[in-house]
């Protein structure tokens, strides 16, 4: 996810990356924005967390606070995440 984040930053490192998903753990609509930073990614609007270099996960800011924990790991295939830049 990091990998592909750094190819799409290094074609246009001014323009931010929207991504849509829903919550992994509450299934609300989040949408995430990454902008390229000097140290590396900012993300706003929930998190967004990888367990390898594919496979990653979005939650929204108040299921992150509860618990930033990867939890429901066998209930989701695949994160549908579109993107909408
Ligand atoms: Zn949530």
């Amino acid at each position: 996810m990091i990998e592909m984040l750094k190819k799409i930053f290094n074609t246009n490192p001014k323009k931010p990356i929207v991504l849509k998903s829903r919550c992994s753990d509450c299934r609300d609509d989040v949408i995430i924005k990454i902008t390229s930073t000097s140290g590396g990614f900012g993300i706003q609007g929930g998190a967004l967390l990888g367990c390898s270099s594919s496979t990653y996960f979005i939650k929204c800011y108040d299921c992150f606070n509860v618990n930033p924990e990867i939890q429901n790991f066998n209930k989701l295939n695949h994160a549908s995440v579109h993107y909408v830049v």
